[in-house]
């Protein structure tokens, strides 16, 4: 495995360059520098990369392609912004549709400046990727060892954005149960989720800062309602979805009944909040795939 660790696997996107920094990562692959020969790999399908290659400006065409692929690399991943439009925005920073540098829309760990970015540099910052990628390998495996445990905290607004991401990434799994993607966790905008902070409490867990979990609840009559708890992917398996579970039940004491509902094939789901002594209450056909489970389980006001 330690040779693999040397061996990344990169996914390349042109943003917006203006093909000048696009020839440089392509001379890369060429004799003269032949970066194959250490077991770089230029691939296609960000689902095998390693490192994401960004070169040109963030703009509104492009900013969703941009977190879409960032979004299908798996964990660990680094970003390196080649050039100066990647990191900056360059020198069309100031036209109308441009936002800036790729870290307007995902967290980039290695800048490569220079107009164009020479092959020695794109080299260099590859291999400071390779320091990177190595630091957030070891993080994994100290939080899958429970070394390093999440704390649940209120969020406010300003996590709405992160914590709609982390919904569309957690909720895709769920879609592809039932080849339905147009449920509404995976198209909600961010207008709606905001005004969602404004009638729900939202939890979220939190591991070095970063939102790895939420749920959020509110109270209906008697009731406590509560809704779409999901955890990152790479983060399932240590009992932070429990640990939202008992803090969002805690959050409304005065609760009669905590209720949720999910898919009748959602089996996670479903054994973990009847491990917290959920337990179904009925059932409701939704369309030809899908029917709802709705569980329920009785809180302390309970008379
Ligand atoms: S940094 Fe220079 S060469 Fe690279 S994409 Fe921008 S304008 Fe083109």
């Amino acid at each position: 495995m330690s040779s693999l660790s040397k061996s990344p696997w990169i996914f390349h996107y042109d943003a917006s360059s203006c093909n000048g920094c696009d020839i440089e990562v392509l001379a890369c692959l060429t004799p003269i520098y032949d970066v194959e020969r250490f077991g770089i790999v230029n691939t296609g399908n960000p689902k095998h990369a390693d490192i994401f290659l960004i070169t040109g400006s963030v703009n509104e065409q492009n900013k969703e392609v941009i977190q879409n692929l960032y979004n299908q690399m798996a964990d660990p991943k680094v970003v390196v912004a080649v050039g100066i439009c990647a990191t900056s925005g360059g020198i069309f920073a100031e036209c109308y549709n441009v936002m800036g540098g790729a870290d307007k829309i995902v967290p980039v760990d290695v800048y490569v400046p220079g107009c164009a970015a020479r092959p020695e540099a794109i080299i260099d910052g590859v291999v400071r990727a390779l320091g990177v990628l190595e630091e957030k390998r070891k993080r994994i495996k100290e939080i899958a060892a429970g070394q390093v445990t999440a704390t649940i905290e209120r969020a406010s607004l300003d996590d709405a954005e992160k914590i709609l991401e982390l919904q569309k990434i957690a909720y895709r799994s769920e879609a592809e149960l039932y080849n339905d993607f147009s449920i509404e966790p995976l198209t909600q905008s961010l207008d709606e989720i905001k005004a969602d902070f404004a009638t729900r409490t939202f939890l979220k867990a939190v591991i070095d800062g970063n939102i790895v979990g939420a749920v959020r609840g509110y109270m209906k009559g008697t009731a406590c309602r509560i809704e779409r708890l999901f955890v990152a992917p790479g983060s399932q398996n240590q009992g932070i979805g429990t640990r939202l579970m008992r803090e969002i039940e805690a959050t409304f004491p005065e609760s009669e009944t905590y209720d949720l509902f999910t898919g009748n094939r959602s089996k996670r789901n479903i054994f973990l909040v009847k491990k917290l002594n959920y337990k179904i209450s009925r059932t409701e056909k939704v369309n030809k795939r899908v029917e709802r489970v709705y569980l329920q389980k009785a809180g302390q006001n309970r008379g």
